[in-house]
């Protein structure tokens, strides 16, 4: 089977610093596929050269059978990819249900808007805050209101970079179980996590990034297992 995603020594250098390092990564369709590693391994620079954010420096990306290496991000996600950064970046004064607005106005026809909406906070679980200022929310939901509004470009691949981020173990372990149902709903998923009990909860394989190269890749049990990972995780401070 084509894989969804085939990334291949792909790099990204900061003039001498090598964020990524010929990173060669599969995603297959349906995955829940968990990228872990300690602080600065280089995590967010690979979403973005995923994303297109950056230019690689080297290497050479597929989505779908198709080299998208040189595509623009909007044609990235003209193709099936959506992306929640790691930084924030709801419209914190704009009511919840105008903030998925303004992710759908633009590729959901006019008269279906409403819908989608509606649809969206129920997966969300945010129906009953539609009309308050997303600033309002809890950092949990609005951490579910991004995933909202990435998920209003009905990606094939989420990619999601650190999705429990400040949350509570509660909201940690809610953001896991909409995670699972929108997988269930066939979304395929590239999940950014540092905690480890969430990567189990989820994760149908992980990767694990050190130094910008990949360390280990297998099921989360055999990465658990692994003394070498447990060893690079030792003194950060997201030690798991
Ligand atoms: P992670 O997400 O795994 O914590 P990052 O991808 O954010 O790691 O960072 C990897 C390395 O690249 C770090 O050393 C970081 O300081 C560096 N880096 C990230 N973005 C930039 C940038 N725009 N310019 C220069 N260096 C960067
Ligand atoms: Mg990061």
């Amino acid at each position: 089977m084509t894989p969804l995603l085939q990334i291949t020594g792909a790099s990204k250098h900061f003039g001498g610093l090598f964020a990524v390092e010929d990173v060669t990564l599969t995603v297959h369709t349906g995955e829940i596929h968990c990228l872990i590693g300690p602080n600065g391994a280089g995590k967010s620079t690979l979403f973005k050269v995923i994303v297109g954010t950056y230019p690689p420096s080297a290497g050479r990306i597929v989505f779908r059978g198709t080299d998208i290496t040189e595509a623009k991000p909007f044609a990235r996600v003209i193709r099936g990819m959506s992306i929640k950064l790691q930084a924030p970046s709801v419209f914190k004064t704009l009511p919840v249900r105008q903030n998925l607005h303004i992710a759908l106005q633009d590729h959901v026809a006019r008269a279906a808007i409403r819908a989608e909406e509606d649809r969206l906070l129920g997966i969300l679980g945010l129906a009953a805050e539609a009309e308050r200022p997303a600033g309002l929310l809890s950092h949990g939901q609005q951490q579910w209101l991004e995933i909202g509004m990435a998920l209003a470009l009905c990606p094939v691949l989420l990619l999601l970079d650190e999705p429990t981020a400040g949350l509570s173990p509660e909201e940690t372990f809610r953001t896991g179980e909409l995670i699972k149902r929108l997988n269930a709903g066939g979304t395929t998923m590239l999940v950014v996590e540092h905690d480890m009990a969430f990567v189990r909860q989820i994760a149908t394989s992980v990767t694990v990034l050190h130094l910008g190269k990949i360390f280990a890749h297998g099921s989360i049990d055999e990465i658990t297992a692994d003394p070498r990972v447990a060893e690079i995780y030792l003194g950060t401070p997201h030690a798991a």
